[in-house]
C-alpha cells in the first residue's frame, strides 16, 4: 500500500460508483450517503452532464495559466455566479478548495487595508470555528485539538465567542444573546486597537466543529454593525453552507448579510472538481486589483466548466428549494426517531445541514468522555447499517462533545430521508 491513508488501520471498502444519494463499493454493497462525504456533494453522485462538461472543456483546453489567458469558461461561470452571490458587485477569485479560498480572503483583507494606507493585520475568528488546515486558515480557526501540534506556528489571529444555542454562555439567552456576542467582539476590537484589525471571519452557520449551530436572529445584524463601525471587513466562510446546503443559495441570505468577502468551495463543484473561490466586493476589488497572490491551479478552466455545470444542475432541478423542504423533513424524522432518546441532547440545523449532539447525561448536558469515542463509533455503526455519516468532536469544551453531522446530497428522495433518519437512529441506539 503506497497511499498515505487518511484512515490508517481501517480496512476501507473500495468505492466503485455513485448515483444520486447512493454510493456502491466493489462488492456491490449499497451505502446511503447521509453526509455527502464531508458535506460536499450537493447535486448527487453520477450526474452525467457534469462529467460531460469536464470532458468537453478538457478536450478543448485543459490548462492555461491565469496570468497569460482569459477564458470563456471562467468568464461565463463568473457571469452566471455573480447574481447569486450576496456580495455587492462581486469579483470572483477561483482556487482549488476551501483552505486556499480562506487564505485568499485573508490576504485580500490585508491587501485592501494596505492599499488604503492602513497597516491592519489582525484577523478575528471565533472559538469553535473551522476554516481549514493550512496555516493561515488554521490560525483563524478555533478548534484546540487541530491547532495544538502547530501552536508554535500560529498565534497572530484572535478569537471571539460563537453562538451555540445548546450551550449558550450568556445567562439572558436567548434574549439579546446576539447583542452580547457583538459586545464581546467590540471589546476585542478595542483591545487590539481598531486601527490594527483587518477582518472578522465566521461561518454564517457553524458547520463541522459545532455542528449546524444556527445563530439567534439578532446575532448577524449586531455583529456586522460592530464591524462596520470600526472599518473591519466581514469575511463570510460559506465553504460548508454555500450552494443551497441550508435552504438558500448562501446562508448569509437568512439574515441579509452582505459580506465584503465571501468564501465558498465544497458544494461549488459538488465534489466533481476541487474548486473553491473567494469573492470580494467591487469596493475591495477596486483597491486591490493588482493583488499579489495566485496558485498554479487558480483560475482553472476545467474547474470553471465543472462549477458552471453544477450551478446549472442546481438551478434546473430546483435543488435549493429541495434542500429547505427535505431538510425540514429530515429534522422532523430525526426528532421522531431520536427526540426522546436519553443520549440525544440536541437535534439542530437548517436545510440539509443537520447535527445530532450526543450527551452522557441529558438533564445536565454533560458530554461523554472523549475516550469513549461515541461519535466515531456511531459513524462506524452507521456504515455497518448502510448509511454514511460524518462525525465531529470537541464541541462541548474543545475536547469532549460528540456530534453526528448529516448533510446528504440535495437530491435525496422522500424514502431516503426516512431511511437516513431510521438508520442513524439504529446506529445511535446501538452505541449509546
Ligand atoms: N471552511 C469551512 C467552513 C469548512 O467547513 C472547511 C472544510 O470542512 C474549510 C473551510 C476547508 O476547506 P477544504 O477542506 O476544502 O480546504
Amino acid at each position: 500500500m503506497t497511499v498515505f491513508s487518511r484512515a490508517p488501520g481501517n480496512d476501507l471498502p473500495v468505492v466503485a460508483r455513485g448515483s444520486g444519494a447512493l454510493l456502491f463499493d466493489t462488492t456491490g454493497r449499497r451505502y446511503l450517503d447521509g453526509s455527502g462525504g464531508a458535506i460536499v456533494v450537493g447535486i448527487g453522485h453520477g450526474v452525467e452532464e457534469v462529467g460531460e462538461a469536464i470532458a468537453q472543456q478538457s478536450k478543448l483546453v485543459s490548462y492555461a495559466h491565469g496570468t497569460a489567458f482569459a477564458s470563456a469558461a471562467l468568464e461565463n461561470y463568473a457571469a452566471a455566479l455573480a447574481p447569486l452571490l450576496p456580495v455587492d458587485d462581486p469579483h470572483i477569485y477561483p482556487v482549488s478548495g476551501g483552505s486556499e479560498a480562506v487564505e485568499t480572503a485573508l490576504k485580500m483583507a490585508r491587501a485592501y487595508h494596505l492599499a488604503r494606507g492602513e497597516d491592519r493585520s489582525v484577523v478575528i475568528g471565533r472559538q469553535g470555528a473551522y476554516h481549514g488546515n493550512t496555516r493561515g486558515a488554521l490560525d483563524v480557526s478555533g478548534r484546540p485539538g487541530l491547532r495544538a501540534p502547530y501552536l508554535p506556528w500560529l498565534g497572530s489571529a484572535r478569537h471571539t465567542t460563537t453562538p451555540y444555542e445548546y450551550r449558550c454562555e450568556f445567562p439572558t439567552h436567548p434574549e439579546g444573546c446576539g447583542q452580547q456576542h457583538a459586545e464581546k467582539l467590540e471589546a476585542l476590537i478595542l483591545a487590539e486597537g481598531p486601527e490594527n484589525v483587518a477582518a472578522f471571519i465566521a461561518e454564517p452557520i457553524s458547520g463541522a466543529a459545532l455542528g449546524a449551530c444556527v445563530p439567534p436572529d439578532d446575532y448577524w445584524p449586531a455583529i456586522t454593525g460592530v464591524c462596520r463601525r470600526y472599518g473591519v471587513l466581514v469575511i463570510a466562510d460559506e465553504v460548508m453552507t454555500g450552494f443551497g446546503r441550508t435552504g438558500k443559495w448562501f446562508a448569509c441570505e437568512h439574515w441579509e448579510v452582505r459580506p465584503d468577502i465571501l468564501v465558498a468551495a465544497k458544494g461549488a463543484a459538488s465534489g466533481y472538481w476541487p474548486l473553491g473561490f473567494a469573492a470580494c466586493s467591487g469596493e475591495v476589488h477596486e483597491k486591490i486589483a493588482g493583488f499579489t497572490h495566485g496558485f498554479t491551479y487558480s483560475h482553472h478552466v476545467v474547474g470553471a466548466a465543472a462549477g458552471h455545470a453544477v450551478l446549472k444542475v442546481l438551478q434546473k432541478r430546483d435543488l435549493i428549494a429541495a434542500s429547505a423542504r427535505q431538510g425540514a423533513a429530515l429534522k422532523s424524522a430525526l426528532e421522531a426517531e431520536l427526540g426522546d432518546h436519553p443520549a440525544v441532547g440536541d437535534i439542530r440545523g437548517l436545510g440539509l445541514l443537520c447535527a445530532v449532539e450526543l450527551v452522557a447525561d441529558r438533564p445536565t448536558r454533560t458530554p461523554y468522555a472523549r475516550a469513549d469515542r461515541v461519535a466515531e463509533r456511531i459513524v462506524a455503526a452507521g456504515k455497518e447499517a448502510g448509511v454514511l455519516l460524518y462525525h465531529s468532536t470537541g464541541c462541548a469544551d474543545g475536547v469532549s462533545g460528540d456530534l453526528v453531522l448529516l448533510g446528504p446530497p440535495l437530491v435525496i428522495t422522500d424514502a431516503q430521508v426516512a431511511e437516513l433518519a431510521e438508520r442513524t437512529a439504529i446506529a445511535v441506539r446501538q452505541v449509546t
